[in-house]
């Protein structure tokens, strides 16, 4: 089918209100009344008052295409098909009414249906929990899946610690094995593991039992039904589209982006990263700022800070040496205006707020460099020439210097860098964060990378990078 992305998200809310769901708004990214949360991740997360029973919704049938905000999954962007930083998540939700037969057979629907999505079925396959006969027997029986298209899964529980918890389903489009793997039963390709080609587009959560402090689990009386589908994975699979970055949500980002810059997108894979870095980081401190969020030294304004600085960085390598990002502002509005017309309305403000931090965080480069200068003298004055370790993290610590970037001058100058030294000091920073990190349940883990952002917001296309960081 050819779809745009407004129609699918339209869709997708046209079908559950058909379905008798109540249609929320997308709620802002800020989290409104839950200091656990620094960015709304998911569909759910705006709905907690409703799961949690301190309000009771008027119609226990909700649905949302709601902005989520997920940094843990940053040293993924750009690398794999599907991951962003910002993402709409698009929900289906029970507060104690249907559960999991209708919460199958709505998803199965709306993804197969002619009238509807109307994907090939034999391209779908699922992951149910081992224990979770139920939902195996109906993908079997009432959906007519063949078994070996239902993979049992371990992983597939729901749990934050006390409190609701559950089974889930997971629902995989095969992409073909021109994305590797031939075999779906080859448990290191098959749907649930890492791979490019098994894409996960829907997760169906059966939140049906109470974790209880003594760690047992009782059935719940009323049963929820908790629902997230990327919309630009299934946008990629309905657009047939490489990875998400080349659908109608991302390619007009990258197109704009390919004037300022001096090559084209698909001219090598780095430089792919950088135009896709770019255009996931975009949205998300565009609707981000929209949202009322601000760049600044701490907490979600300094996750805006690092992401701003890390496109910067990651633009260079495609010859933007120039304040831009701001100049973006207006595609990824015209893109979503159909649905958050706000992007459009605010599209001065942010872009002021964005050229103001672009400008100011070249004038720190700037005055790196003149510290970086003044450092080789020095050394070179006492007969070095080796340049310490020490100051090698300061200026990526405070001057937010990738060390490939020193490195670079400091041979230029005719120094070596001592890299064992600057490691040492990534390593105690790393020990630093990790101690300042506190416990968190599910909700707040997708936030505790906020003190590994910084580990990771140097150059691409170095290997250091992705191993080094911790992904949450
Ligand atoms: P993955 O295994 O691919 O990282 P996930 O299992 O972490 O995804 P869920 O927490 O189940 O994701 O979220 C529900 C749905 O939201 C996913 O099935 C996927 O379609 C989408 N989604 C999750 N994380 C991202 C992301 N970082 N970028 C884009 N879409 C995402
Ligand atoms: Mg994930
Ligand atoms: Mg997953
Ligand atoms: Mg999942």
């Amino acid at each position: 089918k050819n779809l745009t992305s407004a129609q699918v998200r339209q869709m997708f809310l046209d079908f559950f209100k058909e379905k008798n769901h109540g249609v929320e708004p997308s709620a802002s990214l800020v989290p409104k009344d839950d200091p656990t949360l620094l960015w709304i991740n998911s569909g759910v997360a705006t709905l907690k008052k409703y799961f949690d029973g301190r309000v009771v919704p008027e119609n226990p049938r909700i649905t949302n295409a709601q902005k989520s905000i997920r940094t843990n999954d940053i040293t993924n962007v750009g690398y794999t098909a599907r991951h962003h930083t910002f993402f709409e998540m698009l929900g289906n939700f029970s507060i104690g009414d249907y559960f999991k037969e209708e919460a199958i057979d709505f998803a199965w629907e709306f993804l197969t249906g002619k009238q509807w999505i109307g994907l090939n079925q034999e391209k779908l396959s699922v992951t149910v929990h081992p224990e979770d006969e139920e939902a195996y027997v109906l993908w079997r029986d009432k959906i007519g899946l063949p078994e070996e298209r239902i993979i049992r899964l371990e992983e597939n529980f729901w749990d934050i610690g006390e409190g609701p918890s559950g089974p889930n389903t997971e629902i995989f489009y095969d992409r073909g094995a021109a994305y590797g793997g031939e075999d779906a039963t080859d448990p290191e390709l098959y749907p649930g593991g890492e791979n490019e080609r098994y894409l996960e587009i829907w997760n169906l959560v059966f939140s049906q039992f109470n974790h209880n402090p003594d760690d047992t689990y009782t059935p719940l009386p009323k049963k929820n039904i908790d629902t997230g589908m990327g919309l630009e994975r299934l946008v990629s699979v309905i657009q047939n589209t490489k990875t998400n970055f080349e659908t109608d949500l991302f390619l007009p980002i990258i197109r704009e982006t390919e004037k300022l810059a001096n090559t084209t997108y698909n001219a090598s894979e780095a430089t792919d990263v950088a135009f896709k870095v770019i255009a996931d980081h975009i949205r998300t401190v565009t609707f981000a700022v929209s949202d009322g969020a601000l760049p600044s030294n701490e907490g979600r304004g300094y996750v805006l800070r690092r992401l701003l600085r890390r496109a910067v960085r990651y633009a260079k390598q495609i010859g933007i040496e120039k304040p831009f990002m701001y100049q973006l502002v207006p595609t990824v509005g015209a893109i979503m205006e159909a649905f958050y017309p706000e992007v459009h309305d605010k599209k001065d403000f942010i872009q002021n707020v964005m050229k103001t931090e672009e400008e100011r965080f070249h004038e720190t480069l700037q005055e790196g460099l003149q510290i970086l200068h003044t450092i080789i003298d020095n050394e070179k004055a006492k007969g070095h020439r080796l340049f310490p370790g020490k100051e090698v993290f300061r200026l990526y610590d405070t001057y937010g210097f990738p060390k490939e970037l020193t490195e670079e001058y400091v041979e230029e100058a005719g120094f070596k860098m001592d890299e064992a030294g600057f490691e040492k000091e990534m390593a105690k920073q790393r020990e630093r964060a990790r101690n300042a990190r506190q416990k968190v349940d599910s909700m707040q883990i997708q936030d505790s990378v906020l003190s590994d952002i910084k580990v990771d917001s140097t150059f691409v296309g170095y290997d250091y990078l992705r191993t080094d960081t911790t992904v949450a």
